[in-house]
């Protein structure tokens, strides 16, 4: 078995990116688990189903043949024979993705395909990332961080990443999407045995060498 690195946080914390370069320093894998939920979204509005219908979700998960690369110099997501990679980031995305998770079936199953690609042989290790790594998909990882930002950082972080959205509507939505994640999953506060470490005064850099220091410890 490899060492597994849990790390949750709220959107925009840089968890994301921070994850994929201590991977990359470590010659680890790296699993984004939000681009499971992220590429389940999109089918849903590729279909035009009603993701406000949970039912109508869980139908998506029949034959849902998703596939994410664990390489961090690869990250390519797939869903059926499309390479939803870009598509998967667009706001829209963002904005449908809260409906689709909140729906326990649509968890209890990408939760399964997370832990068999954590439990798949590979490099010596794997950071995976997302809102319950630390707490549900891997509560037994020997390394387990909350990545936290303030607010205003945050925000910051987020914004000017998102073409031709203003600040003011990415905040908004960002803000938005952590109030209705925080409903089904808590990831503003570590759970017992969980790292917090604060990256609202460090740089990109800085904080990548502070995850990989507490996984190296
Ligand atoms: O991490 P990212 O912002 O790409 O995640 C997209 C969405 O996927 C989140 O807003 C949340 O609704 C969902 N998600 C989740 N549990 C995870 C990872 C992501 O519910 N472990």
């Amino acid at each position: 078995t490899r060492v597994v690195v849990a790390i949750d946080g709220p959107a925009g914390s840089g968890k994301s990116s921070v994850s994929r370069a201590a991977a990359r320093a470590l010659g680890y894998e790296f699993l984004d688990t939000g681009a499971g939920y992220r590429s389940l979204a999109w089918l849903g509005l590729e279909r035009g189903t009603d993701l406000e219908d949970p039912e109508a979700v869980v139908g998506l998960l029949d034959g849902f043949d998703y596939a994410i690369g664990t390489d961090p110099d690869d990250v390519r997501v797939r869903v059926g024979d499309v390479d939803v990679t870009a598509a998967i980031r667009e706001p829209r995305v963002s904005g449908a993705v809260s409906s689709i998770a909140r729906v326990p079936q649509v968890r209890v199953h990408l939760n399964d395909l997370f832990r068999s690609l954590l439990d798949a042989p590979g490099r010596p290790g794997i950071v995976a990332e997302g809102r319950d790594i630390t707490t549900v998909v891997a509560p037994d990882a020997p390394v387990r961080i909350l990545l936290t930002a303030d607010e205003m950082a945050r925000l910051a972080r987020r914004a000017g990443e998102l073409d031709g959205q203003s600040d003011a509507d990415v905040a908004r939505q960002v803000l938005e999407r952590d109030r209705r994640d925080s409903q089904v999953v808590d990831f503003m506060t570590a759970a017992d045995g969980v790292l917090t470490l604060d990256s609202t005064q460090l740089t990109f850099d800085e904080t990548i060498d502070a995850v990989v220091s507490l996984i190296r410890a």
